[in-house]
């Protein structure tokens, strides 16, 4: 079983800290700062060998440089944008496999948010790690690409088994709820979503990892019937004040 560890960082990121206890491999994706994530992992006794970027953003390989100078990890990224990150060990692209000891994880480019945006799926694990390309009940900007890309990448997502768990970059939750919410103002498995993430919020609660049944179930960007409508979507988010 891999340990997965919610490492918060800058205003509202998440990096995920995984360890695999059989090889005693340790892996962190998305680095936004290193400081925090070293020290996750050297609280735990954890020694960081790998990092694996999905895309070139400042808040996503920001500590790439001082986590592998502290460490001597290996970094991976997308080999589309192996010119933005200077970083790089090893560079992948759509159904590479990575691995994180036995663990295997399948590679696929979810281009949109940025061109070459790639995201991990451990598929024996049940999880897969999206960066800023599926948040809970949101999508990332379309920042690169194109909303086709961003709804061919949606369908390809909403198709995983529902209890799949998915890791998103960002806490973003409270924001896309509210959305959602003016969206779909009859779903109520979004008002009740909406509700407990207000708690949670309320709380200092994280609402990260989701699963595909939830984001099925409320997030408008995977509801979305065509392009258009997710185009229409995004762009009305973009203008949001929620
Ligand atoms: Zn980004």
């Amino acid at each position: 079983m891999l340990e997965i560890v919610r490492v918060p960082a800058l205003s509202d990121n998440y990096v995920w800290l995984i360890h695999d206890p059989a090889s005693g491999e340790t892996l962190a994706i998305d680095p936004s700062e290193a400081e925090p994530v070293l020290a996750a992992a050297k609280e735990r006794g954890w020694t960081i060998s790998q990092i694996w970027n999905t895309h070139w953003h400042p808040d996503h390989i920001g500590g790439n440089a001082a986590i592998k100078a502290a460490t001597g990890a290996l970094v991976t990224g997308p080999a589309a944008e192996a010119a933005k990150i200077p970083t790089l060990d090893a560079t992948v692209s759509e159904g590479d496999t990575v691995r994180l000891g036995a663990h295997a994880a399948t590679v696929w480019e979810t281009p949109a948010h940025t061109a070459g945006h790639v995201s991990f799926y451990f598929a024996e694990d049940g999880a897969i790690f999206v960066g800023d390309t599926l948040f809970a009940m949101g999508c990332g900007r379309l920042f690169e690409g194109t909303a086709a890309q961003m709804f061919a990448n949606m369908q390809r997502l909403a198709a995983l088994p529902d209890d799949t768990l998915v890791y998103g970059a960002h806490e973003y939750t409270l924001s896309n709820g509210r959305f959602a919410a003016a969206v779909e103002p009859d779903n109520r498995a979004i008002a009740e979503r909406l509700a407990a993430v207000e708690a949670a919020r309320a709380a200092g609660e994280a609402t990260l990892p989701t699963t595909i049944a939830l984001e099925r179930a409320t997030n408008p960007f995977l509801r979305a019937r065509s392009a258009a409508e997710l185009a229409e979507r995004r762009a009305a988010k973009d203008g949001f004040r929620g």
